[in-house]
């Protein structure tokens, strides 16, 4: 579980953090409160599955290597969002 940015409870399981994109949100379940990501973050995570689809589809021959390649590709952008990418507060500030 994360912590929430507003609560500081463990209420945002990683499943839910890993599917926010940059223009949504996830509610705490603590506080339910909204809780997404920064945007120029969750880009530069998005954009190495994008790099490693990339390479797959355009240099790569071999079927095996190809979902090698993107299989190392998810998991690169999964770390990066789950360790490096912050949660943060899209509550409207009042
Ligand atoms: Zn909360």
């Amino acid at each position: 579980m994360e912590k929430c940015p507003i609560c500081k409870n463990p209420g945002i399981t990683l499943l839910k953090k890993a599917f926010i994109g940059p223009a949504s949100f996830t509610t705490c379940q603590h506080c339910g409160k909204k809780v997404g990501v920064p945007y120029l973050k969750s880009i530069l995570a998005f954009s190495v599955l994008l790099l490693s689809m990339f390479i797959a589809i355009f240099f790569i021959n071999n079927p095996i290597t190809k979902y090698a390649i993107l299989a190392i590709g998810v998991i690169i952008t999964f770390t990066i969002y789950l360790k490096w990418v912050p949660l943060i507060s899209k509550e409207k500030p009042t």
